[in-house]
């Protein structure tokens, strides 16, 4: 690896290209040389405050430039970043302050209240606001005053066997566990992502999607940082249209999104000089599968540029494949990226043959050091190195991935394996749907049996009767949904993760 550390990606731009840009946030831009005056002033009141290496540094903040000014002068004092997701209610916040041991909190004015309701006032010494202070005192701080201090201190110096993140999984299934994540582990994934999609510091990547998310963190942040390019920093997803304003004005040539943001971009209608003059070479989708109809649209939409789906998890730092630029195959996440290894298996760890459908597990600089307080899990996990994913796969004679469901989600009927997400993408690519869910719900005769949630397109009512029909052509009786429930809105997380945990919930409570 180029550097050791994230100081290091920093101090080395900032010192031999001052001039570079490196972040634009609205009108703003910083040069890699005023970016790393910065981190070091901020690093300077840290040291200041008391964070020593190893000591954890919380952020609950919102996408801004200040974000990555933290991150980075948290590696100079040798601390450990801890994401926490801003969507999350107070007891959330409370619980990931607890079990992380954080010392400090860096949160933005915008989530005051929740910062405020939870045990953030009692547990942390300082708590520094982005955005706005109102009270100066002992504990609060405001991130201009802390940049202004003109305090200065010493690089500590971190190898890349220190621990440099800690991402608490999104929760989709449970309590968050907190994954620890080494520098190289994070620095692995940059290395091997601007290899593979030849990302340099000419190029541009936007960033719109929250930057405590382990993809946005590690892919949308410090991936352009270690090539020495630029980030266009956005605030939020909407209103949409400044995305492609931004896009286009910043020249931007990498973009990262999730599905439910390609969902949405192969809808929309573009101005003619967008779609004439954007740079974008590259859209990379991850987090959650991607409709087939979407990558057909996205494909028939952006002739220019490729599209290439990728897969990860929080626990291995995010990326383990990606469909590479020189090939890519539908409903496929791709081979693993350089210096990974991806391998189907059965229950006894034993691989399977190619083609057949098992859990993918993988080994490489990516999978996590283990979960923070949390032994037993960290050992069900990791097996002799390899990092058991709890996704289900299979891997074609090329090495492509194919990802089939999660092993949580398999619905079970009369002991035969469903995958939901085999029924969710027929049902998807019936008319006047937009999305949907297929979870499994108990039944005394065949276990569990599936059934359906839907959310309709803007505007449309899908025809359940022939919805129904549609599947049975497609479907073995089994398989077919008892019951479609229609609903506005699915429920999901901050990168547009279908919660089917909160469908099984509601469901319960219903028939209660
Ligand atoms: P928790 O582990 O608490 O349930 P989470 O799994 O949502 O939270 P993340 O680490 O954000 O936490 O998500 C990783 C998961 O996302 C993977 O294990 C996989 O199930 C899913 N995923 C990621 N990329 C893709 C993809 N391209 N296609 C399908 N699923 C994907």
């Amino acid at each position: 690896y180029r550097y050791n550390n994230f100081y290091e990606v920093v101090f080395d731009h900032g010192r031999r290209h001052p001039r570079r840009k490196a972040l634009f946030v609205g009108e703003k831009t910083i040069r890699y040389g005023e970016l790393l005056k910065k981190v070091d002033a901020f690093a300077g009141t840290l040291h200041h405050l008391g964070i020593e290496p190893e000591d954890r540094v919380a952020l609950f903040m919102r996408n801004s430039w200040e974000f990555i000014v933290a991150v980075l002068a948290i590696s100079k004092v040798g601390g450990i970043t801890v994401p926490i997701n801003t969507f999350l209610k107070a007891d959330e916040l409370s619980y990931i302050l607890e079990d992380s041991g954080a010392k400090i909190l860096i949160a933005s004015a915008v989530h005051e209240k929740v910062v405020h309701d939870s045990i953030a006032g009692e547990k942390m010494e300082r708590i520094i606001w982005e955005g706005g202070l109102r009270l100066a005192d002992e504990k609060n701080l405001s991130f201009e005053e802390a940049l202004s201090q003109n305090l200065q201190c010493k690089p500590v110096m971190r190898t890349l066997d220190d621990l440099a993140v800690f991402f608490y999984t999104s929760g989709t299934t449970g309590k968050p566990k907190g994954a620890m994540l080494s520098y190289k582990n994070i620095l692995s994934n940059a290395e091997s992502g601007s290899r593979l999609l030849h990302i340099t510091h000419r190029d541009r990547t936007i960033v719109f999607l929250p930057m405590f998310h382990a993809f946005t963190f590690s892919i949308g942040l410090i991936l352009p940082l270690y090539v020495g390019g630029g980030i266009v920093i956005i605030q939020s997803l909407r209103p949409f249209s400044n995305i492609f304003k931004q896009a286009l004005l910043k020249r931007v040539t990498i973009f990262f999104g999730v599905p439910d943001v390609y969902n949405a971009l192969a809808k929309a209608k573009l101005p003619w000089y967008f779609m004439a003059f954007n740079k974008i070479r590259i859209f990379v989708s991850g987090a959650a599968p991607l409709q087939s109809k979407t990558l057909e649209a996205m494909r028939a939409k952006f002739r220019r540029a490729k599209m290439l789906e990728g897969y990860g998890l929080s626990e291995s730092s995010p990326a383990v494949c990606i469909n590479p630029l020189h090939k890519q195959k539908d409903r496929s996440v791709g081979p693993a990226m350089p210096g990974y290894q991806v391998k189907i298996v059965d229950e006894n760890m034993v691989e399977l043959p190619r083609g057949e459908v098992g859990e993918i597990i993988l080994f490489g600089d990516n999978v996590m050091q283990g979960y923070l307080n949390r032994p037993e899990a960290t050992a069900e996990t990791i097996i002799n190195g390899w990092l058991c994913t709890g996704d289900m796969g299979t891997m074609d004679e090329e090495g492509y991935l194919y990802i089939v469901d999660r092993k949580k989600d398999l619905i079970i009927s009369k002991g035969i394996n469903i995958y939901p997400r085999e029924i969710e993408d027929l049902i998807d690519r019936f008319p006047g749907v937009g999305a949907s869910a297929v979870i499994g719900i108990p039944d005394e005769k065949n276990g569990e049996v599936p059934v359906a949630y839907i959310e309709p397109e803007e505007g449309e009512r899908p025809d359940v009767t022939k919805l129904k029909a549609h599947l049975r052509e497609h479907l073995a009786n089994f398989k077919i949904p008892r019951k479609f429930y229609i609903t506005e809105a699915l429920p999901k997380n901050a990168t547009g993760k279908v919660l089917k945990r909160v469908l099984k919930e509601q469901l319960l409570q219903q028939e209660n």
